[in-house]
C-alpha cells in the first residue's frame, strides 16, 4: 500500500459497484486530487450474469472476469479482505492474501461488498451443495456435471449410475432458472458423445419455495419459462422446499425423495455478513442503510450501493409504495447505475458540493435458458415488450455482450460466441484442475516403502540364519 499526502478514497469490494464507482471517480477527479484504493480478495471483477453460460461452456472462465488492475489502471488495487472499519480513527483493517493484517487509512469510504448465497441450516447442504456466485463455482459445476456422465458411462452399478445422472437445483430465480437451462443443454449435447448415457437417462429437478419461477420477468414470461423448462423434461416443483440432502439423499417437502450427486443451490442472496463488523447502521435484513444519495445514514463521508445496500427506490415510492417497503432490488441493473451516481457524489462530497439522488426506473430483464432459448421483458415508458424463445435469447446476448465491462472482454466474449456458432460444444471435463499438484506430488514424494522392505528382508534373512544355526 502506498503512503499518500492526498485524501484517500477507499473502496471496499471490487465487483460491479467497486469497479464502476472507481472508474467514475477517476474520470471525474482532477489530476492527483485523491488516491483511489480498491480492496478485494479477488484481483478481478466477476460478470455474474454470465456464470450460467460459463457453466455451460459457452464462455471461457477467463473471459467472464475483468482484471481490476487493467480495468482501473489509475487505482491502487490491494488483494485482501477488509475485516473491520474503525470510524473514529478512519482506518480499515485489511487481511492480505499473505502476511500480517494491516490498516489502511481513508478520508472517504465506499462499501461495496455485495451479497453471499442465502442458505438455511439444511442438513447435508454445506457438504453437498454447489453455489453459483463465482467463476470458480461455475467452472467447478461444469466439470462436476461432465464427470457425472463419465461416471455413469463407466459404472456397472445401477444405483451409482442413477445418482450420478440426477441433478437437483434449488431456487428458480434468475440464477437458478438460467443455470438449470444452460446445464441441461450442456448435458443433452454432451450425451450425444456417450454410448451408454442418453438424455432420457438423466433426471433434472428444479425446486422453488415460491409459486413461480423467474419472478424478475413478470408472471406471463415466468409461466412461459416454467413450461419451457418442463417441455425439456425438467421436473419443476413450486411451493416446495428441500428440508434435507444428507449424503446426496434429497428429501423435498412435497414428499419426493431422490438420490443426487449434484445439488445446486441458487435460492437467493443475503448481504455480506462481514458488514456486521463494520459498525454501520443496518436495515432489517442486514443491508447497509443508505439515503437516496447513497450516503450511509448519519454519515457524510461513507457511501454504499449494490447488493449490500438498502437504497430507497424513489420511483416505487413516487408510485405509491410505502417508503419502508420500497428498496431497489439486488441486481446488476441497479448496481451499475448506483455506482455511477455514487462516484459523482463522492467527488462532489470531496469538493463540498451537494449530493444527487439515485433514481432509476426498471428497464426490464433478460434471461437465457440455454442455446437459442430465453425470455425478455423490455420496459419502454408505460409499454412492456415481452419476448420469448430465440428472439429473447438474442436480446439477452446482445444486452449482456454490450454491458460486459471493457472492450477487451466484450470482443473476447462475442468472438467466442461467434466461433461456437460453427463448432460443436466442448465437452472436456477438467476436474483435475482443482487439484493440479496431485500427480506431481505422487511422482515427487519420497518413497520410504522399498527401504522398509529391504530392512524387512534383511531381518528375515538374519532370522533364518539364526534358526539354521540353532537347528544345527
Ligand atoms: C448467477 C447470477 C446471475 C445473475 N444474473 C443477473 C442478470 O441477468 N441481471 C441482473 O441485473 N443481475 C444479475 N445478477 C445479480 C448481479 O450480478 C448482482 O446484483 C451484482 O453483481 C451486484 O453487484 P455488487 O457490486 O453489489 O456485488 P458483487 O458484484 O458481488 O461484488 C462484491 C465484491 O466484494 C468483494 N468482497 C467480498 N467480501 C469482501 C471483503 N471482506 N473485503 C473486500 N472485498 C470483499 C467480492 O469479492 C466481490 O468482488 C446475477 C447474479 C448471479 C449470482
Amino acid at each position: 500500500m502506498s503512503t499518500t499526502e492526498r485524501p484517500r478514497i477507499l473502496i471496499v469490494g471490487g465487483g460491479y459497484v467497486g469497479l464502476y464507482a472507481a472508474r467514475r471517480i477517476l474520470k471525474k477527479m482532477r489530476y492527483a486530487e485523491a488516491t483511489v484504493t480498491v480492496v478485494d480478495p479477488r484481483s478481478y471483477m466477476t460478470y455474474q450474469p454470465f456464470l450460467p453460460e460459463t457453466a455451460a461452456g459457452s464462455i471461457s472462465p477467463r473471459n467472464v472476469v475483468v482484471p481490476l488492475r487493467r480495468a482501473v489502471p489509475g487505482a491502487e488495487i490491494l488483494t485482501g479482505r477488509v475485516t473491520s472499519i474503525d470510524q473514529d480513527r478512519k482506518v480499515a483493517a485489511v487481511s492480505p492474501l499473505v502476511g500480517e493484517a494491516y490498516e489502511v487509512p481513508f478520508d472517504y469510504l465506499v462499501i461495496a461488498l455485495g451479497a453471499v448465497s442465502r442458505t438455511f441450516p439444511t442438513p447435508g447442504l454445506a457438504e453437498q451443495g454447489i453455489g453459483m456466485k463465482g467463476v470458480e463455482e461455475a467452472i467447478g459445476l461444469r466439470n462436476h456435471v461432465l464427470e457425472q456422465l463419465d461416471k455413469a458411462e463407466s459404472t456397472t452399478d445401477e444405483e451409482i449410475r442413477r445418482k450420478a445422472l440426477t441433478f437437483v437445483f434449488v431456487g428458480g430465480g434468475f440464477a437458478g432458472a438460467e443455470t438449470i437451462g444452460e446445464v441441461e443443454d450442456l448435458a443433452r449435447d454432451a450425451a450425444k458423445f456417450y454410448k451408454n448415457v442418453k438424455r432420457e437417462d438423466m433426471r433434472f429437478v428444479l425446486v422453488d419455495a415460491a409459486d413461480k419461477v423467474l419472478p424478475e420477468v413478470g408472471p406471463e414470461l415466468g409461466t412461459y419459462g416454467r413450461k419451457h423448462l418442463e417441455s425439456r423434461g425438467i421436473e419443476v416443483y413450486l411451493k416446495t422446499t428441500m428440508p434435507s440432502c444428507v449424503d446426496g439423499h434429497v428429501v423435498l417437502s412435497n414428499g419426493l425423495e431422490v438420490d443426487a450427486n449434484t445439488i445446486v443451490w441458487t435460492a437467493g442472496v443475503k448481504p455480506n455478513p462481514a458488514l456486521a463488523r463494520f459498525g454501520l447502521p443496518l436495515g432489517p435484513r442486514g443491508h447497509v442503510d443508505t439515503q437516496s444519495t447513497l450516503q450511509v445514514q448519519g454519515s457524510d463521508y461513507i457511501w454504499a450501493a449494490g447488493d449490500n445496500a438498502q437504497v430507497p427506490d424513489l420511483v416505487a415510492i413516487k408510485n405509491g409504495t410505502p417508503a419502508e417497503r420500497a428498496w431497489c432490488p439486488p441486481n446488476a441493473q441497479h448496481a451499475m447505475r448506483q455506482a455511477k451516481v455514487l462516484g459523482d457524489n463522492v467527488v462532489s462530497g470531496m469538493r463540498g458540493f451537494p449530493q444527487g439522488d439515485y433514481k432509476h426506473s426498471n428497464k426490464g430483464a433478460v434471461a437465457g435458458l440455454g442455446l437459442h432459448k430465453g425470455v425478455a421483458m423490455i420496459v419502454m415508458g408505460k409499454m412492456k415488450i415481452k419476448l420469448k424463445g430465440r428472439l429473447a435469447w438474442y436480446m439477452h446476448r446482445g444486452y449482456h455482450g454490450l454491458a460486459m465491462p471493457t472492450w477487451n472482454r466484450k470482443v473476447r466474449v462475442i468472438a467466442e460466441w461467434t466461433i461456437n456458432m460453427f463448432q460443436k460444444r466442448d465437452i472436456t471435463a477438467l476436474g483435475a484442475l482443482e487439484t493440479p499438484r496431485e500427480e506431481f506430488y505422487e511422482a515427487a514424494k519420497p518413497a520410504p516403502a522399498p527401504a522398509k522392505a529391504e530392512a524387512k528382508t534383511e531381518e528375515k534373512v538374519e532370522k533364518k540364519v539364526e534358526e539354521k544355526a540353532k537347528a544345527s
